[in-house]
This record gives C-alpha cells, structure tokens and sequence, in this order.
C-alpha cells in the first residue's frame, strides 16, 4: 500500500514512512493511493468477529505488509484489551431506529483512544526497528492530549511534549493530563490560549533545528494516517451488526476536525452499506455552512459547551476535497490555502455531490443542554454535550427512519460537568480506574507563550534523555 499527498508534491510514502511523520513534506495530508475494497460476501463473514479481530482485518489492508501479521494482531489486541466494555463499542438502543454507539470505553473515556491506543504502539515499533527516537508534540484544547499520553506512555523510543492553554482547560481534563507518570512525559501549560499553543507548534515543526541530533518531530493529530485508519473499524463493527437485517445504517458524528466522520466516509467508499452521513457542529460550523451553502470561509472561533469540536478550520477535510475535486491537487491546494484570504466555492456539481455525501446540522449550546435533558427523560440515556449535537443533528435531518441512525457518543458524560449541570442533570460519577483522579500528584511546566521558550525546555529534557 503506497500513500500519496493531497497536494500533490510529494513522493508517495510507505505506510511506516506516513505514521512517523504525520504532515507530508509539501504540506499536504496523507491519503492511500488506491482505497481497499470490501465485498458483501467478506462483510457477511466478518460478521462473527470479535471487535479486536475484526480491527486486524480491516487494518492490515493499510498496513500493506508493512508489520508480519502475528506483531500487528498483538498491537491491535494490545490496543483494546483495556477497554472495560467487552464489546469494546458497545451499540446502545435508544428509542425506534436511534441507536448510540459509545466510544468512550477507553482509558481517557473519549473516542480519541481508539486511534491513539494504536498510534503509541505502532511508533514504538517501528521505532525500534529502526532504532531511532522521536518526539511528539502537539498542542490540545481537551481530549487528544491525554489521549495521546495514555497512548504513548509506554513508549520506549518516543518522547512526549504536550501543549495546552494554563488555565483554560477543564479540571478533568487537566487533571488526565499532569497525572499520567512517565520519564518521557512532559506536560507543558502555555500563558497564551489554544490558537498560541498551536502556532508554536506549527512553528517548530516547520524548523526542528532545536532538536539534538537523531531527533524528528511526529504529529499525533488527526492529520496522522494511522488515526483515520483506526476509526474506520467502528463503523464497520456498527454496520455488521445490522447487516442482512437492513439494507443499510446511517451515522450522526460529532465533528470537529473532521477525522471521525471522514472515517465512516471511507468506509462507505470500502463498500459498508451507509445511507447517510450527518456532520453535526456545535457553534464553530463551517463544515455546515458548506453544506448549507456552498461558502467555505473562517469565523472567528467560540467557546461553546462541546470544547472538543471548537474549531475555526477543518483540517482533514483537505482529504475529502481531493476525493471531490477528483484527485485534482492543484485545486485542492489552491482551496485550502486560498482560506485565509477569502471565501472558497465548488462548483454547483460538486456541491451537490458533497450534499449527496453529507446532510449537516448546527447545535448551539442552548439545544446541546435541551438535548441532554430530553434524551434522557425520554430514554434514561446520559449524553455528553458533544454526542448532544449528534443526537440532535440527527432528529433535524430528513433522514430514513426504516433504517438505523446510530449517532456516535464521542466522550463520558462525567468529563463535562457543567454541560449535564446546566441540563439541570445529576453528572455521573467517574469510572473506578479514574475514581482517584483528583487526588493523584500532577506534573506540568508552566511556560510564557514563546516558541523560543517551548523550544529551549524541549532540548533540555532530550538532552538529558540521550
Ligand atoms: C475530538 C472530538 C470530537 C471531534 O472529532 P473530529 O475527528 O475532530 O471531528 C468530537 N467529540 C469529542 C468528545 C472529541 O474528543
């Protein structure tokens, strides 16, 4: 399996190449060149697996040969054995056709897990065999840092660097982070906000000079390959349970950078029976004026009540417009970096194809709290505020309703108190292996918001390490 560039300008890469960078080189994202493709007969037989066996199947076409199938296996088992659900996503009836598939059985109770899990032991093993280190840095607004940090923590080639706002971060989610141990763990609180954090991340990997000898930056974001790759597999778990049963399924996602739902994408694309797709935002909605609209542009970013999903900018959309613009790169990146100077368009064709991929809905916070609290007097099922807006994208679109509407539950409700509190709803208690969260000790430097700053504290604790 080759992967290839949205931009069109760089070498296609080996699957091993792809995971240890992230970003291409001409600054596009990383897609296969030629997707896998799945008969129903296959679908009929992997009907009968478990979920971990059923992520080996689906995972190995990307993989490509590229791990022996026995080291992949016990990755991927590795990956999942943590997870306190045996179905590791459970599907849960809500009322008629509404199921919720929940994805926050993982370590750090977000759906985030299922790929970063993966991600950690797949650089470790390449790592290895290469005998090589690396650092992570990335920049979090919430779910993806301690995500990450739970994924990567047993790393033995991988250093980590994890940037969020001081002060601007839910306790629980702080709290996740600063309380992971680990010598190669590094917590960083920045005195600026999540745009300052990013920045100074793009910054340095733009120029990793700073760096001791040996070392390269990888991204752990959702611009990395292998985290698309990992949430296909849940969309194929939720479709085969419904297979033979119903001609199709269709799914509501939570969308912010636009990584999960490009994942169930693909896998309408690999031929899993999907009717629709809805891409439901919060507030920061720009994936919803697009379909809405067809204008594509920047609004100045707001907080809202589903933090996981403020963004002003989709990145992995790029991906999905290289599909639309019929793998025209040069128009993609003209699109894309176009955006920071005006309002982008496609044209009416390919409009109407992208609403033929997609339905949309916006949630502002007030029907996030409204949702929650009507969901669960209707159904007794406690909603996190960002599978909120999935549950309500959902009820607004015309949708098939003689087919199954399974919205993805992105996060536990018990990671965002003040959404369930201002639903007027009791916020659950945490599960046992969290239960201690807030009295373990907490680790995290707190450093001005200076890419020379971040840059120095980094040479100085790989330096040590080395
Ligand atoms: C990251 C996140 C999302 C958004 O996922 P994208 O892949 O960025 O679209 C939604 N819900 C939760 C809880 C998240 O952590």
């Amino acid at each position: 399996m080759r992967y290839i560039s949205t931009r069109g300008q760089s070498p296609a890469a080996t699957f091993e190449q792809v995971v240890l960078t992230g970003l291409a080189p001409d600054g596009g994202l990383y897609i296969p060149e030629k997707l896998p493709v799945v008969s129903l007969q296959q679908l009929a037989d992997w009907q009968k697996l478990s979920y971990s066996d059923l992520a080996f199947e689906v995972i190995r076409m990307f993989v490509g040969g590229a791990i022996p199938d026995a080291a992949l296996k016990a990755m991927i088992t590795d990956s999942y054995r943590s997870f306190t659900d045996p179905e590791v996503a459970p599907l849960r009836h809500l009322h008629d056709n509404q199921w919720v598939m929940e994805l926050y059985c993982g370590p750090t109770l977000a759906f985030k897990d299922f790929a970063l899990q993966l991600l950690g032991r797949l650089l470790d093993y390449f790592l290895e065999k290469r005998q090589q280190h690396v650092a992570i840095l990335g920049a979090t607004s919430g779910d993806t840092g301690s995500a990450a940090l739970e994924g990567c923590k047993h790393c033995r080639f991988v250093d980590m660097f994890i940037l969020h706002p001081h002060n601007r971060v839910s306790e629980v989610q702080r709290r996740q982070m600063t309380t992971v141990t680990g010598d190669n763990i590094n917590n960083i609180a920045v005195e600026g906000n999540f745009d300052d954090c990013q920045e100074i991340v793009k910054q340095a990997f733009s120029d990793q000079g700073f760096l001791p000898k040996g070392y390269q930056l990888v991204a752990v974001n959702s611009i990395n390959w292998a985290r698309i790759m990992a949430q296909i597999v849940y969309y194929f778990h939720a479709g085969l349970k419904f297979l033979g049963k119903y001609p199709a399924v269709s799914f509501s996602v939570p969308t912010g950078n636009f990584g999960d739902i490009y994942a169930g994408y693909l896998a309408k694309q690999m031929g899993l029976p999907i009717r629709q797709l809805i891409i439901a935002t919060n507030q920061n909605d720009i994936l919803h004026r697009f379909i809405s609209s067809n204008r594509y542009h920047k609004t100045a970013l707001q907080a809202s009540l589903s933090p996981s999903m403020d963004i002003m900018v989709s990145s992995n959309f790029e991906r999905y417009l290289f599909d639309l613009f019929q793998r025209d790169s040069k128009r993609v990146a003209g699109f894309v970096t176009g955006l920071s100077r005006d309002v982008q368009h496609v044209s009416e064709a390919e409009w109407a194809r992208a609403r033929a991929h997609f339905a949309s809905y916006s949630v502002d916070d007030a029907a996030t709290c409204e949702t929650i609290r009507s969901i669960h007097a209707r159904t007794g099922y406690l909603a996190d505020p960002h599978t909120a807006t999935g549950l309500k994208a959902a009820e607004m679109c015309d949708t098939d309703i003689s087919i199954p509407m399974i919205t993805l539950a992105t996060a536990h409700p018990a990671k965002f108190a003040d959404a369930i509190e201002k639903a007027g709803l009791t916020v659950p208690g945490l599960p046992p292996h969290m239960a201690d969260l807030f009295t373990r000790p907490e680790r995290c430097s707190v450093l001005p918001n200076s890419l020379d700053a971040v840059k120095q504290f980094m040479q100085q604790r790989l330096l040590k390490r080395s």
